[in-house]
């Protein structure tokens, strides 16, 4: 059962692998069915040369394992927050890429001052606030998902699709778990080059218009970026 979703949760964990922004096991994708409420996700620990499709563990939404001898990933609760939190996802990635991890730990958003960043994510990539000491006592990872949630009141998390979890990483997401990738690796490179900007020039700023004129021209009904898709593509 769940070949397709297995298939998909596969894939992305190999492509991350093939992106260069993991070392070791430092990173896991996850795919979700919701139609039949269970999400695919990559074992715990186990090396990427040695996945395959059955050591992919599928799990219900409250983390219960449904198919696979393997214990799921150990951020599991989290990615299971993040599809309950944001019903429009399918797939779910984690990484501790440099750059991104060097924003979280130094416990800042990564501000949108570039067009690579406004074609991707339209507002400022978040970052969670400290947790509580009852927060990292009970439910480390489940608090971490809604922490996560919690950063994107005002902004629409399909326009902005990543976000980093304070002294930890980022995760982002995406409609497929293949996007979510994608969406990791543009990331990274926003934080290398936002690291390097300030650098440059700590009062760095860029006027909001451009941003719209940046995401738009790629997202939404006026998108005008790339080729016209001809009848039966999308
Ligand atoms: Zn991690």
């Amino acid at each position: 059962m769940f070949e397709d979703l297995k298939q998909a949760a596969l894939d992305a964990n190999l492509a991350l692998k093939d992106s260069g922004l993991v070392i070791l096991t430092w990173g896991n994708a996850s795919a979700i069915d919701r139609k039949r409420g269970v999400v695919a996700i990559k074992p715990s620990g186990v090396a990427y040369d040695k996945l395959d499709l059955d050591s992919i563990v599928v799990v219900d939404m409250e983390g219960n394992v449904i198919e696979g001898a393997l214990r799921p990933s150990s951020d599991t609760q989290t990615h299971l927050s993040i599809y309950r939190r944001f019903p429009e996802v399918g797939g779910v990635v984690h990484t501790h890429s440099t750059y991104a991890v060097a924003w979280a730990q130094a416990g800042k958003a990564i501000p949108n001052i570039g067009t690579t960043h406004s074609d991707t994510f339209h507002a400022d990539v978040p970052c969670t606030r400290e947790m509580t000491a009852e927060e990292i006592a009970g439910g480390y990872e489940l608090y971490t998902g809604d922490l996560l949630a919690e950063c994107f009141g005002g902004i629409n998390p399909m326009h902005t699709p990543g976000a980093l979890v304070r002294h930890h990483g980022p995760f982002t997401w995406g409609r497929t778990a293949a996007e979510a990738v994608e969406n990791a690796v543009i990331l990274e490179e926003v934080a290398h080059m936002a690291y390097l900007t300030f650098a440059i020039n700590p009062g760095a700023t860029m006027n909001p218009l451009i941003i719209d004129k940046h995401y738009y021209r790629k997202h939404g009904k006026n998108a005008s970026y790339g080729q016209i898709p001809t009848p039966g593509e999308e």
